[in-house]
């Protein structure tokens, strides 16, 4: 009856599933949650201001295809994010740019160390702290290790209860310095919110007379994974089946548990217009939250009444009922267990793995629906 069938319906999932339906194949999608959307799912809260239920989700992309692609399913708000790490009590800009750089030390110095970062880096250049840190000039390996210590040491150690050092470099490195006066988070051409949320964005990509949406199922209640083949209802399925979950979970863990790092998040209203005057304040060498997000300006909610914020408490995933996985543990060991539940899963034909959980990455939005526009056109090719 179907043929194809995605599991999960983030930001993968309903990609891969609205360009299967308009290539003409009738998909099914089994949904383990009681909505659409995945991790980017936001909802107004009781006090009318739109939230995002699992962390502030904020798209950027330099990709023509994914902008236009989306664009489709949404009007866009759209604005240069720019985030704040609160250090001691002052607000400095993150990434580290040279409007912090002329913010933490006098004119004199900074105008000095400036020079020496555009010489040694050139003008523009994204600079990882970690290959910062290696350079052996000692004015700047100062400002390197003023970075290090007032910006990722306390906050990676809150984030993924590991140092800098620790972790895979390119965790770091999505926060380089910047060699420039931009004080945006992200560089990329297109930033900002689906004008309307994210959730009215996937709804409408689901909304296709091809595809059939079944929420709060268990993928395991419908489908079996043997050696070589999926069975679906007990009967064998021969076409397509994407799969966008835990991979880990998917074989009940048989080989262990792949590690992930989960959040705890805690949000709170006040009866006042704002709380921090801004979307994105980081705390990194204080408190034991990472970072506190106020959602009107994040999503252009300015006009509304009353002001809702989150922190994001960070701690190791158990897999207990309730929590969620958000980011993999990117590391030598956890990849070759992951390629050990990936093996078993590659012996069935038809069967693909896609996004943060499946393929045990850290991507971001645009990244992965641009991998699951590639994916989709690879399975109408075949
Ligand atoms: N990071 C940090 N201090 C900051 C911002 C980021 O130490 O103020 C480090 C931290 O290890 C974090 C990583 O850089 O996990 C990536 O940050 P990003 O903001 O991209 O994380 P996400 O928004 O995906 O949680």
């Amino acid at each position: 009856m179907y043929d194809s069938i995605v599991i999960g319906s983030g930001a993968a999932g309903s990609t891969v599933a609205r360009k299967l339906a308009e290539a003409g194949k009738k998909v099914l999608i089994l949904e383990k949650r009681s909505h659409v959307g995945g991790n980017c799912y936001d909802a107004p809260d009781e006090f009318g201001i739109l939230i995002h239920e699992y962390g502030p989700h904020i798209f950027h992309t330099n990709e023509e295809d994914v902008y236009e692609f989306l664009s489709e399913f949404t009007e866009w708000y759209l604005f240069g994010h720019e985030v704040v790490a609160n250090v001691h009590g002052e607000l400095i800009p993150v990434p580290f740019n040279l409007n912090t750089l002329h913010k933490v030390y006098d004119k004199e110095k900074a105008d000095k160390l400036e020079k020496l970062l555009i010489e040694e880096y050139g003008e523009g250049s994204r600079v990882p702290i970690m290959k910062l840190r290696e350079n052996q000039n000692p004015e700047i390996k100062a400002i390197a290790d003023y970075v290090y210590e007032n910006i990722f040491l306390q906050y990676t150690m809150k984030q993924w209860g590991q140092t800098p050092e620790e972790i895979d470099p390119a965790v770091t490195g999505r926060v380089p310095v910047l060699i420039s006066y931009d004080n945006r988070y992200f560089q990329d051409k297109y930033q900002g919110m689906p004008k309307d949320g994210y959730t009215p964005m996937f709804e409408k990509m689901l909304n296709h007379p091809k595809i059939t949406v079944e929420l709060s199922v268990d993928c395991k209640s419908r489908l079996e994974f043997g050696e070589e083949q999926v069975l679906f209802d007990g009967v064998p399925f021969d076409g397509d089946v994407i799969y966008t979950g835990a991979l880990d979970e998917l074989f009940d863990c048989e080989f262990g548990r792949l590690p992930y790092r989960s959040l705890d998040f805690k949000f709170e209203h006040f009866k006042q217009d704002s709380y921090q005057g801004r979307s994105v304040v980081n705390y990194t060498v204080s408190e034991a939250f990472t970072r506190i997000t106020e959602f009107k300006y994040l999503t252009g909610q300015i006009d509304t009444n009353g002001t809702t914020i989150v922190k994001e408490y960070s701690f190791a995933y158990t897999g207990a009922e309730g929590e969620t996985p958000y980011y993999a543990i990117i590391n030598d060991e956890n990849q070759t267990l992951y390629e050990k539940y990936a093996e078993r899963i590659k012996k069935i034909k038809n069967v693909y793995l896609l996004g943060r959980l499946a393929e045990y990455k850290y991507y971001n939005i645009d990244a992965i629906v641009k991998k699951a526009l590639e994916l989709s056109e690879d399975i109408i090719r075949r």
